[in-house]
């Protein structure tokens, strides 16, 4: 079954799209983390950063201008942003297709705690 993010990319559910390309789409997040955040996904279906081949370099590195051009037209390029990509289950990745999560438009904050200020499981 095609992702959810798939599913966007074809228009049959809604999406606010602000950058769209032959390699890559981006659009809103529909639960935003802060003022700006926004998803850059692939056209094509890849589940996880475990999945890419040399083949998918040129959409990857599309990403990143993608990102570039988007924090421009969005006004945050000068002011700052953060770029992440969770994969699987310990990296918290929920939707099996690639995408990277523009975060900005405010301090995004501490991108994680220290590992010695985790507690251990249980306590
Ligand atoms: P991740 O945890 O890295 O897999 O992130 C998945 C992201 O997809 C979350 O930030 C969700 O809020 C977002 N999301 C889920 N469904 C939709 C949707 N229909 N439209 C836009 N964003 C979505």
């Amino acid at each position: 079954m095609a992702s959810i993010f798939s599913r966007i990319i074809a228009g049959e559910i809604p999406g606010k799209f602000v950058y769209r390309d032959e390699l890559v789409s981006a659009f809103w997040d529909i639960s935003p983390r802060r003022k700006v955040h926004i998803l850059i996904v692939p056209n094509k279906e890849i589940p996880t950063v475990s999945d890419v081949t040399p083949d998918d370099e040129l959409m990857l590195g599309r990403m990143f201008t993608a990102a570039r051009k988007i924090a421009e037209d969005l006004g945050i390029a000068d002011s700052g942003y953060r770029l992440i990509i969770n994969c699987k289950e310990d990296g918290g990745q929920e939707v099996y297709h690639i995408h990277m999560h523009l975060l900005g438009g405010e301090r995004v904050g501490p991108f994680a705690p220290r590992h010695s200020d985790l507690k251990p499981k249980g306590e």
